[in-house]
């Protein structure tokens, strides 16, 4: 399998994506078509694990990287730090709900799933290069948590995760500094979120400094982060024993447009299923959806901040796919939208998006009883991010769902308390975070000092 970018950049080889991250052209990778798994195949998944699912999803877009058996054993690997082997279990609350709790990794968000493969990737890769990277990267939560956890044992990656000092939440904050391994550095940042990202591309934007410390990114932009979230979706619908002809629904909180995204990669690969993007206050999104206007505007914070965005950088792979894979076009719809903050479909593409997806966007208050209801009704509780899927789920009178619960309740204690009265424990495995001392280096929201730590 090769991989070209959005921006007519390639071909270039899988290992060669997970080095580059962003294609030089300022375009996404993407394979240069989508392996097709049959009905049959996906009739035989019901009788597979989940482990066993993914390398049948993943091991066609890497073939030319690894060996099979080498790919399995990343697998295994990889999920062994689960808290169960169905890896992402899917719950039946109700006869036409269910959540696909995709929060059972070491850092208990879905970010996971992608980034404890990642790291496996990262070393695989390094080992045949005999070189070193420099993993520099800003977190707004769970991000960061989940980078580590996954890229801690490598030993010729190092990784600094900057983070604003006091706007993260208590666990997130613990499960970053809390980590022993000496190739991993907390940096608490005096500024906000967007300070921490402002440095990150000022660092990488000198060419001689990026050079100097083989920087590189783990961001969502990466195909390698994408790829292990292709696999859930054939696995819940290999779980949800429907009836001839009925399809899933899934509903996906969405920020950065990844998730979704991979579910869509599920469909091109011959899954049939329905899709709705649900957003919080922040609804560029489900305004394009919805309304064909996609134009910034300010983010304002809520009580799911991995949606928080402004910006939706994987959206371009989307509109890739819409453009009928036609990188020029691509290409200069997204100048446009840097230059003006203002997208328009033209009418064809648009109608083609409206067949694919619906959206629609959750306030603050509609988000807080959402989790109060669910906990009254079924006596499960959801975390924040969850109940922005369920909420839009309802909005759209949808008849059947497959909410995707992309953090563990106890990950937003404040909100689920603020709903339910009870502040949701953190699991067993986890709580040992909460005694152990922390490490981490503060700076100035500064260049200057950013690098002088790094080449320390
Ligand atoms: C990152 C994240 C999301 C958004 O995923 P995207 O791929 O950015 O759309 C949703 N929920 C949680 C809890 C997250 O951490």
């Amino acid at each position: 399998m090769q991989y070209l970018s959005t921006r007519d950049y390639g071909p270039v080889s899988f290992d060669q994506v997970l080095a580059d991250g962003l294609a030089p052209d300022g375009g996404l990778y993407l394979p240069i078509d989508y392996p097709q798994i049959s009905p049959d195949q996906q009739k035989i998944f019901q009788n597979k694990s989940y482990i066993e699912i993914a390398f049948d999803i993943i091991y066609p877009y890497v073939s030319q990287a690894y060996e099979a058996q080498q790919l399995k054993d990343m697998l295994e690997k990889a999920y062994a730090n689960f808290d169960t082997a169905e890896i992402t279990p899917l719950k039946k609350i109700s006869e036409n709900c269910y959540f696909l709790e995709l929060f059972h990794g070491p850092t208990l968000a879905f970010k996971d799933v992608a980034l404890q493969l990642l790291g496996l990737f990262y070393e695989a890769l390094l080992k045949k290069s005999d070189s070193f990277k420099t993993v520099l990267g800003a977190t707004s939560g769970d991000t960061g948590p989940a980078a580590i956890e996954g890229l801690k044992n490598c030993d010729k990656v190092r990784i600094y995760m900057l983070y604003p000092y006091g706007r993260i939440s208590d666990i997130q904050r613990k499960q970053m500094t809390t980590v022993a391994a000496k190739n991993v550095v907390p940096v608490a940042v005096e500024g906000s979120f967007d300070d921490c990202q402002n440095l990150v591309k000022e660092a990488f934007s000198d060419a001689n400094f990026r050079k100097e410390m083989h920087l590189t990114a783990v961001n969502s932009i990466s195909w390698a982060r994408l790829l292990p979230q292709i696999v859930y979706y054939f696995y819940a619908q290999s779980r949800l024993n429907l009836q001839q002809g009925q399809v899933p629904h899934f509903v996906v909180p969405t920020g950065n447009f990844g998730d979704i995204f991979a579910g869509f990669v599920a469909r091109y690969m011959g899954l049939e299923a329905d899709f709705t993007l649900a957003a919080n206050q922040n609804d560029i999104l489900s305004r394009l959806v919805n309304n064909n206007d996609y134009s910034q505007k300010e983010v304002r914070a809520s009580q799911s901040p991995s949606i928080d965005i402004q910006v939706a950088s994987n959206f371009e792979r989307y509109l890739f796919e819409l453009n009928g894979r036609d990188a020029q076009q691509t290409a200069q719809m997204m100048h446009d939208f840097k230059q003006r903050g203002l997208l328009e479909l033209p009418t064809d593409t648009y109608e083609q998006l409206q067949l694919e997806v619906s959206a629609a966007a959750v306030s603050e208050v509609e988000t807080t009883k959402t989790i109060t209801n669910i906990y009254k009704k079924h006596g499960y509780m959801i975390d924040p991010h969850t109940a922005v899927a369920v909420k839009a789920a309802e909005k759209l009178k949808l008849k059947q769902m497959v909410c995707l619960a992309t953090a563990h309740p106890a990950k937003f204690p404040k909100a689920v308390a603020a709903a339910i009265n009870i502040f949701p424990d953190l699991p067993q495995k986890q709580q040992h975070i909460l005694q152990k001392e922390e490490r981490f280096v503060k700076i100035a929201p500064e260049l200057t000092a950013l690098k002088e730590l790094m080449r320390q």
